[in-house]
């Protein structure tokens, strides 16, 4: 009997990644990030000068990403090839190069057994796109979080100010929309809810009352 999963699926910008980690801060379970991993190889490919289309060129650096996911007293943090990439991972540039990466059939599948092995004891709560749909198709339980586009940029502008950044948030808001349509358009793992997950749309809602809803939703499942 393997563990037992929690995937949290959905858009950028809806609320996953908080949700996910509250959770499994709560529940004392591990935590995948997925999208960390799309971004990490982003930049793995502007290092070695790859084209974010050129998916021969791509795949033995996905194969063999040396990436590691690291919990430390201030936070965690991720380290790849030796360098501190936690928050160089973050900006709109390299999501973008993700997205164009995460569109590609044998990037993805190169990625996939390194995900599963986030699955370990006593449980893991996944965020990512396709988390319910393809890396953990017998999940216990799943979630497909969602929130208008308007919205989801409203928060993604507040945060980078918060941090000191010079945003536009009709440029924002235009990058949200090309990215959803990549994502939701690509032939392999596009963004749809899987069959059995619960559908949550956060425009209403703030993260303690989305995380109730998901705590309820749990309930006799894991
Ligand atoms: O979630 P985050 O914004 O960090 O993800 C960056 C990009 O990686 C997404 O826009 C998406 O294209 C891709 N991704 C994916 N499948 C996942 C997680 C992320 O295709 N499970």
């Amino acid at each position: 009997q393997s563990s037992p999963v929690i995937t949290i699926d959905g858009p950028s910008g809806a609320g996953k990644g908080t949700v996910s980690t509250q959770l499994a801060t709560e529940l004392g379970w591990n935590f995948l990030d997925s999208g960390a991993i799309y971004r990490v190889l982003a930049i793995a490919s502007m290092h070695h000068q790859i084209d974010a289309d050129d998916e021969s060129a791509l795949l033995p650096l996905a194969s063999n990403l040396d990436v590691s996911f690291q919990t430390t007293e201030s936070g965690s943090k991720i380290v790849l090839e030796g360098e501190d990439v936690t928050y160089s991972i973050r900006t709109e540039e390299v999501g973008s190069i993700a997205s164009q990466i995460a569109s590609l059939p044998r990037i993805r599948e190169a990625l996939l057994r390194r995900q599963r092995g986030f699955r370990e004891a006593p449980g893991l709560v996944a965020d990512g796109r396709d988390m319910g749909t393809v890396v953990f198709p017998n999940a216990e339980v799943k979630i497909f979080l969602t929130a208008s586009a308007e919205e989801r940029a409203q928060r993604r502008y507040k945060q980078l100010k918060e941090k000191g950044h010079d945003v536009n948030i009709a440029r924002l808001l235009t990058d949200i929309q090309a990215r959803d349509e990549r994502d939701a358009n690509r032939t392999v793992a596009p963004l749809v809810p899987a069959e059995d997950a619960l559908v949550l749309d956060s425009t209403e809602l703030n993260i303690n009352q989305v995380v109730e809803k998901v705590k309820e939703f749990m309930k006799g499942k894991v």
